[in-house]
């Protein structure tokens, strides 16, 4: 193997250490503590995890949080009330409701009734328009997490060609926005792509979000390239056991690593940054909406 591993969960570690040295400062110099709430509707037991998860860091880095459980039945109407309340009460700067909603719920109209500012996924149509015209946003946490770890293991990525494989509305484009943002030159991969292997064979920076397990193969990549590896995927593994299964990335690993000059594996890369530029978020969202200076190194 020839390249670094971009270690997500030591990187995800750090942003957590910056954001709550941050928030301890907050609350000592202006007496404000940043607050998030999450508001979960029925009972997917990998959302409850997710939900869990995200309330324990938010706490571990000394914000608030809030958690709002509603049954799988709940009316449209009363999802909106909720978010409607969270929107005026000004201990919460950070609303986040997890996706996917029950098929009843319309989650467009849902994501559209959180305050834009508040919007601390950056899924809000707002925030889609401030950042596809680089204006000061709410940014996706998850390409957000894919641009701090190019950053920090780059410098600079003013000039670089990257490819960004897939092109949903919560990684591909807002990734592909980003790294325009940065003076790439981008170019977003899809299912009709012609001839992507030589399409991210050009690039300096390949960023996967597809959800095909180990589609990307060691002879796409460019030698030298950063590949970061959005992808989650299960697939079974005989070798832990009968029934076992382990998770994959978009890429394949092993034949990437050969190649690349750095790579992200899965688990344990952009996954633990998912969460932690979530908070980051809800303590950007606390500065603006305090008047203050934005946190130093945990935004686009
Ligand atoms: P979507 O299903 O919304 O989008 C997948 C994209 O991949 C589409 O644009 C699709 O193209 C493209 N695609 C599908 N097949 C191919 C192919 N054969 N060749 C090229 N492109 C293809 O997925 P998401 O963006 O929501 O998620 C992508 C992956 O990232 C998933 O594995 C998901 O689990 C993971 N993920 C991980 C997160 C994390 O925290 N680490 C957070 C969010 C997602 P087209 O538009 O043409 O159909």
């Amino acid at each position: 193997m020839t390249a670094a591993i971009i270690d997500g969960k030591a990187f995800a570690a750090t942003v957590r250490e910056k954001v709550a040295a941050q928030v301890a400062t907050l609350k000592a110099d202006h007496g404000v503590t940043p607050g998030l709430a999450v508001v979960l509707v029925g009972e997917d037991p990998a959302s409850e995890v997710y939900v869990r998860n995200k309330g324990k860091q938010t706490v571990e880095v000394g914000m608030n949080s809030y958690e709002h459980k509603m049954d799988a039945d709940t009316t449209e109407e009363a999802l909106l009330a909720v978010i409607d309340k969270l929107n005026n009460d000004p201990a919460v700067h950070g609303i986040l409701v997890q996706l996917p909603l029950p098929d009843h719920l319309n989650e467009d109209l849902v994501i559209g009734a959180i305050a834009p500012e508040k919007d601390a996924d950056g899924f809000h149509i707002s925030n889609v328009g401030l950042l596809g015209t680089s204006q000061k946003a709410m940014v996706p946490c998850t390409p957000l997490g894919c641009l701090m770890m190019l950053r920090d293991h780059h410098g600079s990525l003013s000039g670089l060609n990257a490819v960004v494989v897939g092109r949903s509305n919560i990684v591909g484009k807002p990734m592909a926005n980003l790294l325009l943002r940065d003076s790439c030159t981008v170019t977003i991969a899809h299912s009709r792509t012609k001839d992507i292997e030589a399409v991210c064979r050009q690039a300096d920076i390949v960023v996967t979000a597809v959800g095909r397990p180990q589609m990307v193969t060691g002879d796409w990549i460019k030698p030298g390239a950063i590949v970061i590896d959005v992808g989650i995927n299960r697939i079974p593994a005989p070798e832990k056991g009968e029934g076992k299964m382990r998770l994959v990335g978009d890429v394949d690993f092993a034949s990437a690593a050969e190649v690349a000059g750095a790579i992200t594996p899965v688990p344990g890369g952009v996954g633990p940054m998912t969460i932690a530029c979530l908070l980051a978020n809800t303590l950007t969202a606390c500065c603006r909406a305090n008047g203050l200076a934005e946190p130093e190194g945990l935004t686009a």
